[in-house]
């Protein structure tokens, strides 16, 4: 069997690059070994314009967001299904001068489309503590990833182009232009693994700073919440009275096992907030795939041309994969360059 590219991984990366390679008339093969706790399935998805403690535009959201709306709208359609929820996020304020570096830089030219400091927060009375004022982040929502790539997952099974197993890498074959993976002969294996690229031979020479992620799921009766609140917590609406409480930050003790620690630090986040009773449901951990200069990892081995990479796609997966994954997919197709801040080729490997 002869494919165009072998793709190792199904989270959002693999997925999203598989679906624009698939839509360039490529033939590709996917590998997941369907770990559970894999960054993508407890993601919120949530998608944030304005980042943090200097209120910043997130990096390249100009561009990077009118075109992930755009693939997550052509996969609903394609799918029937709702993935991009738009749901502004509220955040909240604890004196005047936090409120105030947010107002002024609500009005800056580049910022008013994404910033506003008119939420009143009358709809949270009784259940939420007030603030001091809240500030309110537009063209903001929430991706749901699983629902994504199970639709995904079911489509190529359908398709004959996914196979359930753990990738063995002692099993790459290099011949002049090709490569094999046992019995699949390919132009190029992509691997798009997440955190655990650590563990490839090929690409362990990365900077990985991954970063482990506790969750919870919690059910908040009686409620109406039709925002994301960030609140020393994320807030975030998932239906039938659910709701997603995140995150933690961890960088040793990387697994995807839940602490009690982590648990105990979110339900006390929670409750520094919530006024009214909640009942934890679930408890989810994972890795994210962060690299040393925060950016995606992108491209060719230096040493091995039929091997590449995606990932990188750190702590905001939701909203930059769509861009890269296309952006990479046209690199492939040889209409592109890659773009150098986000080019694997910008670290030497040390040996
Ligand atoms: C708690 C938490 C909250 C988050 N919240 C958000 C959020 O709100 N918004 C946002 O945008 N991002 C969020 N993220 C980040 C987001 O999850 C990641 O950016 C994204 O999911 C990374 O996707 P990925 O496909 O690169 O990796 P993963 O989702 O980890 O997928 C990797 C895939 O590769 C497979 N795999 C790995 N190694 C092998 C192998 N050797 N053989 C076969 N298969 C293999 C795995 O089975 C898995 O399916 C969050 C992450 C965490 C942990």
């Amino acid at each position: 069997m002869k494919v165009n590219y072998i793709i190792v991984g199904q989270g959002i990366a693999g997925t999203l690059l598989a679906h624009f390679l698939l839509k360039a008339g490529k033939t590709v093969k996917l590998i997941d070994k369907q770990h559970e706790g894999a960054a993508s399935k407890v993601a919120a998805g949530i998608i944030n314009p304005v980042t943090g403690r200097r209120i910043v535009k997130s990096w390249r959201i100009d561009e990077l967001l009118p075109f992930a709306e755009q693939t997550y709208q052509e996969i609903e359609k394609q799918f029937d299904i709702e993935i991009f929820i738009q749901k502004n996020i509220i955040r909240s304020f604890e004196n005047n001068k936090q409120f105030t570096d947010w107002s002024v830089k609500s009005a800056r030219e580049g910022m008013t489309q994404y910033m506003s400091d008119d939420y009143e927060g009358t709809a949270l009375n009784g259940w939420i503590k007030s603030p001091y004022a809240w500030g309110e982040i537009l063209q903001s929502g929430r991706v749901d990833v699983p629902l994504l790539i199970d639709n995904y997952r079911n489509r190529f099974v359908e398709k004959g182009i996914l196979e359930e197993a753990d990738f063995d890498y002692k099993q790459i074959d290099f011949s002049e232009d090709l490569v094999s993976y046992k019995s699949i002969q390919a132009d190029k294996i992509i691997f798009c693994e997440g955190w655990q690229s650590a563990f490839n031979p090929y690409f362990s020479y990365l900077p990985h700073e991954a970063a482990k992620g506790e969750m919870l799921i919690v059910r908040i009766p009686n409620i109406k919440l039709d925002k994301l609140i960030k609140m020393g917590v994320f807030i975030v609406p998932i239906g039938e009275e659910r709701y997603w409480i995140g995150s933690t930050y961890s960088w040793d003790d990387l697994n995807d096992t839940p602490t009690e620690e982590a648990r105990q630090d979110l339900c006390k986040r929670l409750e520094k907030v919530l006024q009214v009773p909640y009942e934890v449901l679930e408890h989810h951990a994972a890795v994210r795939p962060v690299f040393k200069d925060r950016r995606p990892i992108i491209g060719l081995h230096p040493n091995f041309s039929q091997l590449a990479i995606f990932n990188g796609m750190g702590t905001k997966g939701a909203s930059i994969t769509p861009f890269w994954a296309h952006h990479f997919s046209d690199f492939l197709c040889e209409y592109s360059p890659l773009d150098d801040e986000v080019n694997v080729n910008r670290i030497i490997p040390t040996t």
